[in-house]
């Protein structure tokens, strides 16, 4: 079996748009999949879509909101102070349990349904969220639970994985989509697209990996 086309589990953030791309320069033929899951920010699935349209790959969406009432988390829920920074010893209430194990096992079934086996997330255990579901731990288990569950040979791949944002920021500009992903995806906790809110987590994340990168390259570029 010829293994040319991938899906992508996106969400039109930076991390997956960049995977997006990475996707493109791997396989012939690239499908996309977001997810609603009760995101205070609906501008997230109509920007996923744009950012879809403009790569050239098809758009699908699956509403699964129902994650969002059995855990709770502060993405989804309003009553809850979203956490600033990491709490101690545990991970803040910006996670949202299950998700990636939702995502990629939901994602896996309409893989197969289109005749797809190669799985690609932005997941990354650099994060510095230290969500459980972003480790390499889980992904490899739940590539192994998805080809017993399911008797195919799903490959996930994880191109972020051991990628800091830096290095995030890096690899859109290699592949020629710096300026897309800054200015138009949505990373932000607020729900405020490129730049961002600036003081949500994300968007520290993002801003702080996006200096480093920048001051790499202009340190590259001088001498
Ligand atoms: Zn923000």
């Amino acid at each position: 079996m010829e293994r040319d086309k991938a899906l992508v589990v996106f969400s039109g953030g930076q991390d997956s748009t960049t995977c997006l791309f990475w996707a493109l320069e791997h396989f012939k033929e690239v499908h996309t999949v977001t997810f609603t899951y009760g995101q205070k920010h609906s501008l997230e699935t109509e920007i996923a879509r744009k950012i879809a349209d403009k790569a050239g790959t098809d758009f699908h969406l699956i509403d699964i909101t129902g994650i969002a009432t059995v855990g709770r988390n502060s993405l989804t829920d309003s009553s809850i102070e979203m956490d600033q920074e990491k709490p101690d010893g545990t991970f803040p209430n910006t996670f949202v349990p299950g998700r990636n194990l939702f995502f990629l096992s939901i994602a896996a079934v309409y893989a197969r349904e289109i005749g797809v086996y190669d799985l690609v997330t932005g997941v990354s255990q650099t994060d510095f969220s230290g969500y459980p579901d972003c480790r390499d731990s889980f992904i490899r288990s739940l590539n192994v639970t998805l080809n017993l569950a399911m008797d195919a040979q799903f490959v996930i791949h994880t191109p972020l994985m051991w990628t800091d944002k830096a290095g995030t920021w890096e690899l859109a500009d290699r592949l020629g989509v710096f300026d897309l992903v800054r200015n138009e995806t949505l990373t932000c906790y607020n729900g405020i697209p490129g730049a961002g809110c600036g003081h949500c987590p994300a968007c520290r994340l993002r801003n702080e990996g996006l200096k480093k990168y920048l001051e790499g390259r202009n340190d590259k570029r001088e001498y």
